[in-house]
Parts: C-alpha cells; structure tokens; sequence
C-alpha cells in the first residue's frame, strides 16, 4: 500500500475502535492525534527507516513464500480448514478464501515457506519486536499516557519526564505498527514470485488502484495538521471529522465493520497471528495470479493487473478489494487491542 492508504488504514483503525461503544482510553490517546498518522503510517516504507537494522540491510518488510522442499515438510503445510480456523471468521479473508475452488487440495496440503533473505525483513518479526517494545514504553509514559494506562509504575519516580513516553511519541509507534500490520493483508508482500516484486507490474498497480479509492483527502498534504492553534472544542471536533472523512471511504470500498472488534485467538501472539494472515494473504495472491498459469518456480511469469484484475475480472477484483482493506484495518485495530490490554487490564 503506499501513503495515503496506510494513511487512511491507521486513521480507520481508531474510528472502529471509537465506534466500540464509550470511548476507551486507547482511542483517547490516538484520536487527537489522528491526523499524524500520514506520517508515522508510512515511516516504515521511508528509504532512510530502511537504512536501520543489521548490517544497514532492513530493506523492505515482507514474508514472501516460496514453495518448501526441505526436511520440515509438515511445519510448512497449513491445511485450509486450519488457516480458516487459525485466522477465524471475523476476517472477510476466510469467508473469501472458503468459498473459493481454484485452489486445490493439492495447493492446500503442499508446504510453503516465507523466505526472508535478510535480517530485519520478517514482517510478523517487525511486528512483534515493535509491540513487544511498546508494551515497555507505554507504562513508562510521561503524565499524559500515564493517566490514560492505569496501575502505578514504581520505578518511573526515577526517570525524568524527557525519557518517558509521550503520547505523540505512543501515537506514532501504533501507527508505524498499523504498517506492518496491514503489509500483512497485501497479497504482494507475501508471494515470492518475481511477478510480486514491487516494479513487476501487479503489485505496484494493485496499490496504485486501492490509493485511487481511498482519494486525495488522505494525502500527506491534506491530512497533516493545520498550523494553526485549536481550542480544546475545536481540536476535538477537527479529530471527530477526520474519523469521519476516514468512515466515508468506507462506501468506495463496499466494507462493513462488525462489531466488536476481536481479540486476538487464544494462545496465539502477534507472530503467530501475523504468519497465519500472511499465509493467508499468500493464497489470496495465488487466486489472484493462479500457479497453474503463473508457476511459482517461473521467474519469467508477470501477472500484470490489468490481465488478472482488469476487464472481464472485475468481481474479483472488487472481492480483493474488499477483503484487503476490511481486514487492514481490522488486524490493526485487533493488534492495537490486544496490545493496549495487556499494559492496561482495566481499559479496552
Ligand atoms: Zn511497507
């Protein structure tokens, strides 16, 4: 996804989770500064973000699948009533992938790996070592988050106020993990074949079609807070009509969010839970681009949109779309959730 629908993703993730019901403290930190989230929704795809990380090689941040052929064979299968069970049915991507035929019980009972060359690039790793850290940063908050995530900190009477967390510091880490996440539900990011690299063609359009949707009133442009001072009515009402601009997208797309917002699966984790979107995201690709006609081992094989999106496709298309966005912004407010629960046991 490029900006502005990372933009308008982030910014969605907290109106469904405002639209829960009384206002939760998660949305109390996240709501004013909504606006921001054009940028820190697209630091991880920022050339100089991609300079960190071992060796300076961070590079992208993809779990990209490849047919397996070692010894671990069962590891890598992932039966298809397994997947749809693993990743349950509040995400529109297992009702789309139960009710397809094309892939085979030959595709589903074949081992696939994601090859991750490296360090750095595995996204469910991204996304588990930022919400790992950010379980950390947020009890350590500064007077702001503190009053937002409740217990006493005992050892943050010995840290002084600049090393705490501050509530735009907190804003922008949930939406640089609102990044990863929803790379999770881009089919290119998960399929190895070369006609998934970003320049070959689908994955570029893909993008450049979803941002289309989304429209302008999400680029950085638009969305970066006025420069002006706002009185506390007037900043509220300003964050309310950005949720709202971000609930009227809803419509170009055909989404419908339920409500509430789940939790993550019992003894599952932000890895597991990512690997297994992944996968599904994988065969979502594999829909898209069959291997029959785009073999997986064909370096050769492009899959431009318009072939395999275009004219004569457009209900797949529209289903793409739809599952995609609905479940970009569910997993991220489902990992927001369950990270926001577990620094705060009272709230969310
Ligand atoms: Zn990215």
């Amino acid at each position: 996804m490029n900006q502005r629908t990372h933009s308008w993703i982030a910014v969605r993730a907290i109106a469904l989770l405002a639209d829960e019901g009384k206002e939760k403290n998660l949305v109390k930190l996240l709501k004013p500064h909504a606006r921001k989230a054009t940028v820190g929704a697209w630091i991880p795809d920022q050339v100089d973000a991609k300079r960190g990380g071992a060796g300076s090689a961070t590079d992208n941040h993809v779990l990209k699948m490849e047919l397996y052929d070692g010894d671990d064979e069962e590891r890598f299968i992932t039966p298809k009533q397994e997947l749809l069970k693993r990743i349950g049915t509040a995400r529109r991507t297992a009702s789309f992938l139960e009710e397809d035929e094309s892939l085979d019980d030959s595709w589903w009972s074949t081992p696939y790996r994601g090859d991750v060359p490296k360090p750095g690039q595995h996204l469910p790793n991204r996304a588990m070592a930022l919400t790992t850290m950010m379980k950390d940063l947020l009890l350590m908050g500064d007077p702001v988050v503190d009053r937002l995530v409740p217990g006493r900190i005992r050892f943050a009477q010995y840290m002084d106020l600049e090393m705490r967390t501050t509530a735009e510091a907190a804003s922008m880490y949930f939406f640089m993990l609102s990044h990863f996440v929803a790379d999770a539900c881009m089919p290119c990011h998960c399929d190895g074949r070369k006609l998934a690299a970003y320049d070959e063609g689908l994955h570029k359009q893909l993008e450049g079609h979803w941002s289309k949707k989304v429209g302008t009133g999400f680029e950085k442009k638009k969305l970066l807070p006025p420069d002006l001072e706002l009185t506390e009515s007037e900043a509220r009402a300003d964050a309310n009509r950005v949720l709202q601009q971000a609930r009227d997208v809803d419509d170009k797309f055909g989404l419908e969010f339920r409500k509430p917002v789940p939790g993550l699966r019992p003894k599952q984790d932000v890895w597991l839970e990512l690997i297994n979107v992944c996968r599904a995201s994988f065969a979502v690709a594999s829909i898209i681009a069959p291997p029959e006609l785009y073999p997986y081992v064909d370096p050769d094989a492009r899959a431009p949109f318009d072939t395999v999106l275009g004219q004569g496709k457009e209900q797949l298309r529209d289903e793409v779309d739809k599952i995609v966005m609905h479940d970009a912004v569910l997993n991220t407010a489902i990992v927001w959730k369950h990270l926001w629960k577990k620094v705060s046991k009272l709230d969310a």
